[in-house]
Formats: structure tokens, sequence, C-alpha cells
């Protein structure tokens, strides 16, 4: 059976989340995102949305029991398969994750980090579907609304320049060393995140499909 428990690995600004939207389309998974649903116990002042904001804020990792805690049930649920869009992040949550649950294939969408940073401070996310643009790829101009339902878009708290550089360091220290992890155990499949989203997309499918 092609990779139906998946996960995308990378740092901020890759297209993780773009790439995500449209494999599970694609595929019919579970998209599960742990930055998408962290930003929602926020916006709901909920007692993890609390805890979270903080570090979010300042672009560290939210400590790894809220994160698996918030995960797991979801994962159970998935019973056509799941894409982890963000998750895991540190050794512990793929420690925690390969406990729960076999995977298919890990893939490492690849930045570095000049380009990380150009492409994080031009983002504009909506804030009603959650549609991912960028001011110099497909946007004409800082007022554009959203083509899919015409909300508003705004840009994260996150992507300032100063939070952008931390996350990356973060990326480095935390979340790179997953890439060996995944390696060893001979599920991970690395795509060069600078090719254009369609030859990325392309690429993620032929390698799902395999
Ligand atoms: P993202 O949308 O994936 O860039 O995540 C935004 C922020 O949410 C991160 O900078 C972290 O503060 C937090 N976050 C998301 N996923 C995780 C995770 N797996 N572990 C810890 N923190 C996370």
């Amino acid at each position: 059976m092609p990779g139906r428990r998946v996960v995308f690995l990378g740092p901020p600004g890759a297209g993780k989340g773009t790439q995500a939207k449209r494999v599970v389309e694609r595929l019919g998974l579970l998209h599960l995102s742990t930055g998408d649903l962290l930003r929602d116990e926020v916006a709901r002042k909920t007692t993890l949305g609390e805890k979270a904001k903080g570090y979010m804020d300042r672009g560290e990792l939210v400590p790894d029991r809220l994160i698996i805690d918030m995960i797991s049930g979801r994962i159970g649920q998935a019973k056509k398969g799941f894409l982890l869009d963000g998750f895991p992040r540190t050794v512990a949550q793929a420690e925690a994750l390969a406990s729960s649950t076999d995977l298919d294939a890990v893939v490492s969408i690849d930045l570095a980090r000049e380009e990380v940073v150009r492409r994080l401070t031009s983002r504009r996310v909506c804030r009603a579907c959650g549609a991912i643009y960028n001011l110099t790829f497909n946007l004409s101009s800082e007022t554009a609304r959203c083509d899919a339902c015409g909300g508003e878009l705004y840009q994260r708290e996150d992507d300032r320049p100063a939070v952008i550089e931390n996350r990356y360091d973060v990326y480095e220290k935390s979340t790179a060393p997953l890439i060996a992890f995944y390696r060893q155990r001979g599920l991970l499949h690395s795509v060069n995140g600078e090719l254009g989203s369609d030859k990325v997309f392309a690429e993620i499918m032929r390698i799902l499909a395999a």
C-alpha cells in the first residue's frame, strides 16, 4: 500500500503546510498540523492555548508533554491514514510517536536559512480558511484578500524577522536531528524545497506512490 502514515519534516517556511494541503486532498489523509491546532487553541483562549502562546510568540517549542497529549488521540482516529505536519519536532516526540504507530514515510523538505527568512517575511495567511500566500510569488498587493474564500490575510506573529531567526535556530538544534533518526529507520526521503511548489508536489507524490 502506498504511504498512508506520513510525516513532513523541514524548517519553518519550507512549504510543509502548503504541500500538506495538496497531498491530503489528493490522497484523502487526515492533515494534522500541530501549529494550526495550537493557533486554534490560542484563538479560543483555552488552557492549552494560554500555556502555549508565550512559547509560540518567541519562536520556541511548546513543551513535549503538551504537544504529545494534544496530538495522540487525533492520530488514533485517522483510520484512512494521516499526514503529520510540524510534528514530531524533537527526538522525545518522535519516540512517543513510534510507541503509538508505525510510519510509512518521512519526507524532509529542505531549505537553507536565507531562503527561509526571505519566504517567511513575505508570508501571509488567510484568517478565515488558513490558505497560505507569499507576497513575492502569488499576491499582487499587501491588501489582497484570499483567492479561495475572500478572507482577510494577516502576518503571523512569529513571522517577524527576529522570531524567524530563532525558529531556524530551534529547528537546527531540536528538529534537524530527526533527519538522522528517520534515516536510520529507513524511512527518510529528502526533497529540495527550492524547487517550485508544483515540482515539490510531484516529487512528494512520486515518493508516496512508491
Ligand atoms: P508551525 O505552524 O508548525 O510553524 O508552528 C508554530 C509554532 O507552534 C512553533 O514555533 C512552536 O512554538 C509551536 N509548535 C508547533 N508544533 C510543535 C511541536 N511539534 N512541538 C513543539 N512546539 C510546536
